[in-house]
């Protein structure tokens, strides 16, 4: 016991969260020979990462080598810093780009990690310089999860991503629009074969399982303890109570954002954040633990920005869900109260954080936000919306009319002003264009379209001609928030001088991302978070065998 009464153990790395970051940090530090301590807040593993598409954005791979696509380290940054707008700093970009296509292999080499090409996706401006239509978006295939054993039922599920979803590549929406066949779902189910987030998490999970690195759940970290030399720990309360988990090497933060504590949002957040959809533990430890020692901090403004709506789900009540094909397939727009279209609606997520926090400074209001998303019978009876496939009913949550008019007069908005920008959207639609917002120019508003119509822009654009019409509200949301403690290349800890904080790295959400305002492309946040994971653990096991103070 120590002096202060605290049960202690003795680690070389010590990782907070175990999320696809600190995954990654942990097993690349255990082989390394480090001896990893790895600790969960809540009762199960795989945080956000575990809910998510899975897919990860790690340019210039050799597997995008493989597919034909040429890319270069040049190309990755003249694409990034092209996107920056001045957030970006220019050596965190650097070491990305350079380690990306390296951490793909070595999971791949060390690890039961394989990639493959998301098939289709492009980045998330492939227009810009440097831009690619595909390649540096990859995914794991389908992972056993009878390969986990006893964790197996300790890997965390998000409700969007339950049953069929759980057992789906995440590429699935292109390979098979109309979800999977009857036998290969029962094929998936004999050896529970998971995919999306489940398997990158799977995989990473078996590869510090495989190290003997084992997570340690209900241990949420409270306290860096520190000494001579910087970190040399983490104060844990575990379900026995609290104890020390000393690090010899160092402490990685991997603890994801601080999206789930209303007062950090409103304190550091650019505009509204009404909806998180990442997992609830996420409340800003990590960047409490690094305020508390000193740490500068960076990129606090941003978030992982996602349009959402509230759907209701039985046994659980209203929960936001992303609005993804909701809005990016044809026969649907979204309004503002005032009736009016007010952006590209299929244009990425993440941009679109910017459509919602535009203040009219006249009446001094959020104008765009919260929105409306219309959506009419054509779309309704072909894609469904928010987990409801046709032939089921439409949720009864939607607003629903038969006119226009009608539907402005129940969500409350002119009607007048919403007829003309319906009758304006459907001429254009007819054209096959759309003047007012370039919806459908880019060939990422494409390849977000319904495949039957190709990478055309029919595959966003279609008119809202058929009743019934349907309304829902929409509100900013976000996958997590992107500030954290500042660090270097390396994933060191920096404090408000500059200086590298001993023993102390950040990776992933809980990490001042490099990204500034931008999502690269599909798997944006998890490709930064693989990175700096990587590096963070692989920094920390060195110190550790350096034996550094
Ligand atoms: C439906 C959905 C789909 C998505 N799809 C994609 C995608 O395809 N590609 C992509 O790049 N991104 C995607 N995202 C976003 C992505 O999931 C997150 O940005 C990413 O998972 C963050 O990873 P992380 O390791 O930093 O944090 P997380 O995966 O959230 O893990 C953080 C972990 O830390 C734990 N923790 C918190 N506090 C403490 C503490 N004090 N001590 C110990 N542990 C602690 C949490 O409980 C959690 O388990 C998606 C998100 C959602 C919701």
């Amino acid at each position: 016991m120590a002096g202060h009464g605290f049960g202690q153990d003795e680690y070389d790395v010590v990782v907070l969260g175990t999320g696809a970051a600190g995954l990654t940090a942990a097993v690349r530090a255990a082989a390394a020979g480090a001896r990893v301590g790895l600790f969960e807040k809540a009762d199960t593993v795989g945080g956000t990462s575990a809910w998510s598409g899975g897919t990860v954005w790690l340019p210039n791979s050799r597997h995008e080598a493989e597919a034909g696509v040429r890319d270069s380290r040049e190309e990755v940054l003249s694409y990034l810093l092209s996107l920056s707008h001045g957030l970006m700093e220019r050596p965190l970009v650097e070491a990305y780009a350079d380690t990306a296509p390296e951490v793909a292999a070595w999971l791949e080499d060390n690890t039961p990690v394989v990639f493959e090409v998301l098939a289709g996706m492009s980045d998330y401006h492939p227009e810009q310089p440097g831009g690619r239509r595909e390649g540096r978006s990859l995914e794991c295939p389908l992972f056993p999860f009878d390969e986990l054993g006893e964790w197996a039922d300790r890997v965390t599920v998000g409700w969007q991503l339950t049953g069929e979803f759980c057992m789906s590549e995440s590429s699935l929406g292109r390979r098979a629009p109309n979800g999977l066949a009857p036998e290969e779902l029962a094929r998936r189910k004999v050896r529970d074969e998971r995919g999306a987030g489940q398997a990158l998490v799977g995989r990473l999970l078996r590869g510090c399982l495989d190290r003997g690195v084992v997570p340690r759940t209900g241990c949420r970290g409270v306290r860096l303890l520190t000494g001579e030399g910087g970190v040399t720990g983490v104060l844990v309360d575990g379900p026995d109570g609290p104890f020390e988990a000393r690090a010899r090497g160092g402490v990685v933060l991997a603890a994801g954002g601080f999206e789930h504590d209303a007062k950090l949002v409103r304190t550091f957040l650019r505009g509204p954040l009404e909806r998180a959809v990442s997992v609830p533990t996420n409340t800003g430890d990590a960047l409490r633990m690094a305020m508390r020692i000193g740490a500068d901090l960076a990129d606090m403004r941003e978030a992982w920005w996602v349009a959402t709506i509230d759907v209701e789900v039985p046994g659980r009540g209203r929960v936001p869900w992303q609005v993804n094909s909701e809005r990016t397939r044809p026969h649907s727009i979204m309004v503002n109260d005032d009736g009016a279209r007010f952006t590209n609606e299929a244009a990425n997520y993440n941009a679109l954080g910017n459509a919602f926090h535009v203040v009219d400074v006249a009446r001094f209001a959020y104008v765009n936000h919260p929105a409306w998303l219309l959506l009419d019978h054509h779309f309704a009876s072909r894609y469904g919306l928010a987990g409801f496939r046709p032939p089921a009913p439409v949720p009864g949550w939607l607003t629903t009319a038969a006119t226009i008019g009608e539907l402005a007069e129940r969500i409350g908005v002119p009607a007048g002003a919403l007829q003309a920008t319906v009758d304006r959207w459907n001429a254009h639609a007819a054209a096959g264009n759309d003047p007012d917002f370039h919806r459908g120019e880019s060939h990422h508003d494409r390849a977000w379209g319904d495949p039957a119509f190709g990478y055309t822009p029919q595959a966003t654009i279609g008119p809202l001609d058929t009743p019934p019409f349907y309304a829902t509200r929409v509100r900013c949301g976000a996958l997590g928030t992107k500030g954290g403690p500042r660090t270097d290349a390396n994933g060191r800890v920096l404090d408000v001088d500059g200086a590298v904080i001993g023993g102390l790295y950040a990776a992933g959400n809980a990490m001042g991302s490099i990204m500034g305002m931008t999502y690269g492309g599909h798997g944006g946040t998890l490709g930064p978070g693989l990175v700096f994971g990587y590096l963070a653990g692989g920094h920390a096991a060195e110190r550790a065998a350096r034996e550094m103070p």
